[in-house]
């Protein structure tokens, strides 16, 4: 028996003459996420995507799961491909739907695309019931509400038998909405921040900054392990480590222990800004949620965002953190990220900082600092490609 996977895409049915292209970037994308696994053949017809394993023994349900990761994907079933001939779909479809055993009631639907099938869809619908009857009898027929939907699509080039459909990934594929450089940090959110651009369609890039010997080689460790982790739906990540340690260590030594926090991030974004340049991106993306910390509130992020030109998303800006913990733990990000390393950002972290930090007053202390440190980090800026 030869089975395959349909794809159906969402929202690029809505996107007109672009989506053709859409199409191509989301196959190409299934195409790159399924090559480890064997090969396949991958087309699309009608807004449907198919994946074709080329030999038997590759393994499907992994492909599946790969799948199901996959932006722009908004529905994923797993079909029987059969001759366009009913006595042979007669003969495979008691045998391939094996789950209405465990089944109380069911109905047949039937698409016929292909109008040349000799069979209109009610009789398919009735025939393919009967025969599915008489090999489960416990089965009755319920219309309204059956607890298993068994579909038989006639299309161009075969039949093909299956069930109810999965829900898919959602969102864009990856690529259609240009490149972004994620500021990644150990946390919760940032990771999550990535994910949810990704889901609209932004290729995404990720800097960390690290502060040696305050941060930890298991800092970092940790940070690739969240850049893999998010990689099955951002797909490869390049990630960018900068080294912060005197960048910081100007700041503390330089400027007011209670604006500490706001200057250090304004040099995160220049530096971010730079590097996100280097890779052709065109927007940052934070974890920065509304007045979690004392560095996110609204002035402290307007500080923060007039350090630099391009855009900055923030996507968890206004969500609960018990919000962002949801989706941590639905991309298993969670585990990872509560694990307890310092990051930069809890190094020299005042006691009292400022929540509403004038931005003369950041000004003024920035003055004192020298900001070629920021070019040479920049410089010994390391990159890895992860997943
Ligand atoms: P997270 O859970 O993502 O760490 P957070 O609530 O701990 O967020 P902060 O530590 O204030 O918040 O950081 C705010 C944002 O700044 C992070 O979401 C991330 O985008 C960025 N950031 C913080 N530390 C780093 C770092 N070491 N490298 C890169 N970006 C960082
Ligand atoms: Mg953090």
């Amino acid at each position: 028996m030869k089975e395959l996977i349909l794809l159906k895409c969402g929202e690029l049915a809505l996107k007109g003459l672009n989506r053709r292209t859409f199409e191509d970037v989301l196959m190409k994308n299934c195409r790159r996420r399924l090559e480890s696994l064997g090969k396949f053949h991958i087309y699309s017809s009608q807004s449907t995507v198919y994946v074709e394993p080329e030999n038997e023994d590759i393994d499907l349900d992994e492909a599946q799961d790969r799948l199901l990761k996959v932006f722009g994907v908004a529905a994923l079933t797993r079909a029987a491909v059969v001759e366009k001939d009913f006595q042979a779909i007669q003969r495979m479809a008691p045998a391939y739907l094996k789950n209405l055993g465990l089944a109380k009631t069911f109905k047949v639907e039937a698409k016929r695309s292909d109008k040349t099938f000799p069979m209109k869809s009610p009789e398919l619908c009735r025939e393919l019931g009967a025969c599915l009857l008489e090999a489960y009898p416990h089965l009755t027929v319920d219309v309204h509400h059956p607890d298993v939907t068994v579909y038989v699509e006639i299309r161009e080039k075969a039949a093909y038998l299956h069930t109810d459909q999965l829900h898919g990934a959602g969102g864009l594929p990856v690529g259609t909405s240009g490149k972004a450089m994620l500021l990644i940090s150990g946390g919760i959110d940032s990771p999550v921040a990535g994910y949810m651009m990704a889901k609209r369609g932004l290729r995404v890039y990720a800097v960390h900054f690290v502060s040696p010997p305050y941060t930890s080689e298991h800092a970092l460790e940790k940070v690739k392990t969240l850049c893999k982790k998010i990689a099955p739906y951002c797909g490869r990540i390049r990630l960018a480590v900068v080294p912060f340690t005197q960048v910081q260590e100007d700041i503390r030594d330089h400027c007011p222990e209670d604006i500490f926090t706001v200057v250090m991030r304004r040099c995160m974004m220049r530096i971010g800004e730079r590097v996100a340049k280097d890779n052709g991106c065109e927007a940052l993306i934070t974890g920065e949620s509304m007045a979690q910390v004392a560095s996110q509130t609204l002035q402290a992020i307007a500080c923060t965002d007039l350090a630099c030109q391009m855009p900055v998303l923030r996507p968890v800006i206004g969500m609960d953190k018990n919000e962002i913990v949801k989706i941590a733990y639905q991309i298993d990000t969670f585990e990872t990220s509560i694990l307890p390393y310092e990051d930069c950002c809890t190094v020299f972290t005042p006691k009292h900082p400022r929540t509403r930090p004038k931005l003369s007053y950041v000004l003024e202390a920035e003055e004192k600092l020298d900001m070629d440190l920021l070019e040479k980090a920049i410089q010994e800026t390391e990159y890895f490609d992860i997943g």
